[in-house]
């Protein structure tokens, strides 16, 4: 396996100009037949590349039927079997770094640099999860009766799923899929139909790792999928990653219908800036964080807080920098910046820098103002909006593009207020040289990922992610040994070696002493 022009999934339709994008069951390429399908584009030129077949009800149940009856052998596979699939997956992901990031590019837009970071990120991930024999190791006492001995353990679930978003069409389902299949379930992936690609791309390299056929599925398409995953009940639990307002729905629904749920959501992540900070640090750590990926992260920085007399030189810093960054294509090896993912998506963005505009803020730099603009790709330059306040609705709302926000206030305290009194919680940095300040920051702030001087404290895959308040519904984090937990349940086991010589008739409740 080298290139993608080489790879045996033919997304042509022959008569048809443009490619096609199916469903993976039960081990193999899937065309739809619902009839029904979407228009996937590429982002840096506007044209439409591709369509993507849109699940059914049946094609989802047919996925479902796959994974439950690839279950019962999978969940009894040795786990240095699993294991061993599991390093195989490692290393034809770390193989095919490039080929999955160009496809990233071709479909949602990043710049390649940022691509491959998505897919490092993610390879972290399917690191963690051939460490399973550990992480799925019991506890154990012994003689907690007399000749009476306890242990834990942990067992999957059966049919997992997991229903992923946009803008990281790679990492987020490698959050999920490696640590599910891991510890013994059967998974099936309902990518976000705005860049499909890559999610058959890895179904392709899970298959030549020798994950069995069933174990892992795609099925690809909208609300239609979506809701039949949440009322199928063969499937146990849901991972979610997308927007607050769906997140909700999926948490509400799913464990309506008896299943375990994660639903991470949306997020306005603050990054405050005390009076003591290194203002070019600070400058520079504000604006690769709020203009990295075009802003299209749930971990983008997207208001800086200016504590005390910070603001003016803060702003001045961030404006410098902003004429520097290189907006346009992935083709083209000089960009740092790409295209939004779609064109409603880039006009949404936009409508909040007049939005700004009417609330009384004042718009530094507007995006649009960028020749790039007008092209036919979905761009939008850098903004920076400064004096925002908390009732703007450019404030209250998450943007999700290349829009950087300032807030200024007088106390940390303050910083802090606007920070927890936000119905958002991912993540917010501190930008500081005052331990102190750092220490009570991280002890009160109302968020689930905290930053010392770091602007996207994105945790490493050994620790769990997760937001609180709105960007998260559910109980358990994303990935990392909570991650383990979400996709395995625990049985305790009491066990009695018969010694028929102590053996008696007693109705009274079992005691320990
Ligand atoms: P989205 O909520 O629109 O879509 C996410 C998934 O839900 C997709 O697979 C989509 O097909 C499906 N979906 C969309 N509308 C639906 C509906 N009405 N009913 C059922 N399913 C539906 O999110 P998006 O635009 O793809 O992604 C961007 C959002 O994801 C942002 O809000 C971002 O903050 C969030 N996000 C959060 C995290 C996190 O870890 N908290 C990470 C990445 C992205």
């Amino acid at each position: 396996m080298t290139e993608i022009a080489e790879r045996p999934i033919d997304m042509t339709t022959p008569g048809e100009e443009l490619g096609r994008v199916s469903h993976w069951i039960g081990g193999r390429l899937v065309e739809g037949t619902s009839g029904r399908q979407g228009p996937v584009f590429n982002p840096a030129t506007g044209r439409q590349e591709k369509w993507v077949d849109l699940a059914s009800v049946e094609e989802v149940n047919a996925a479902v039927a796959a994974a439950e009856a690839a279950f019962p052998a999978w969940r009894a596979t040795s786990l240095s079997r699993r294991t061993e699939i599991l390093f195989r997956i490692r290393n034809l992901v770390d193989q095919h770094r490039k080929e999955i990031a160009a496809l990233l590019t071709a479909e949602h837009g990043k710049v390649p640099s940022d691509a491959l970071g998505e897919v490092a990120r993610g390879l972290e991930n399917l690191e963690f999860a051939t460490g399973i024999p550990h992480l799925m190791k019991g506890g154990y006492s012994e003689q907690v009766s007399g000749g009476i001995d306890v242990y834990n353990i942990r067992q999957p679930l059966g049919v997992v799923a997991g229903i992923t978003p946009f803008n990281f069409p790679a990492m987020v389902p490698m959050w999920m899929f490696g640590n599910a299949i891991a510890c013994g379930n059967c998974f099936i992936l309902k990518p976000s139909e705005k860049d499909p690609s890559a999610s058959l791309y890895i179904a392709e390299l899970l298959h030549e790792a020798g994950v069995p056929d069933g174990v892992f599925n795609v099925v690809q398409g909208d609300k239609v999928a979506v809701d039949r995953i949440l009322e199928h009940p063969v499937i146990k639990a849901v991972s979610f990653v997308g927007s607050t307002p769906i997140a909700k729905y999926i948490y509400e629904t799913g464990t309506r219908a008896g299943k375990r749920v994660q639903a991470l959501g949306g997020a306005k992540n603050h990054m405050i800036v005390l009076p003591d900070a290194d203002i070019d640090m600070a400058a520079d750590a504000a604006v690769s964080a709020a203009y990295g990926s075009s802003g299209e992260r749930c971990m983008a920085v997207s208001v800086v807080v200016a504590v005390g007399d910070v603001g003016d030189s803060l702003v001045a810093a961030i404006k410098e920098r902003l004429p520097k960054i290189n907006v346009g294509p992935g083709s083209d090896s000089a960009s740092e910046m790409g295209p939004l993912v779609t064109r409603e998506h880039r006009d949404k963005v936009a409508s909040y820098l007049d939005k700004a505009t009417e609330a009384g803020a004042t718009v530094v730099e507007d995006g649009r103002q960028a020749p790039i603009y007008g092209e036919d790709g979905f761009y939008l330059g850098v903004s920076l909006i400064d004096n925002v306040q908390p009732d703007h609705e450019s404030y209250r709302n998450e943007i999700f593009g290349p829009v950087l926000e300032v807030m200024r206030v007088g106390t940390y305290d303050d910083a802090v207020k606007l920070v927890n009194d936000n119905p958002y919680g991912n993540g917010t940095a501190i930008f500081t040289r005052d331990g102190g300040a750092a220490h009570q920051f991280q002890f009160e702030v109302q968020a689930g990922m905290v930053g010392i001087n770091v602007p996207i404290p994105v945790p490493v895959a050994y620790y769990s992610f997760g937001g609180w308040k709105d960007s998260l519904f559910g109980d358990l984090n994303m990935y990392g040994p909570e991650g383990v937990q979400f996709y395995t349940r625990s049985k305790v086991v009491t066990s009695r070696w018969p010694d028929p010589g102590t053996s008696k008739v007693d109705l009274g409740f079992p005691r320990t002493r």
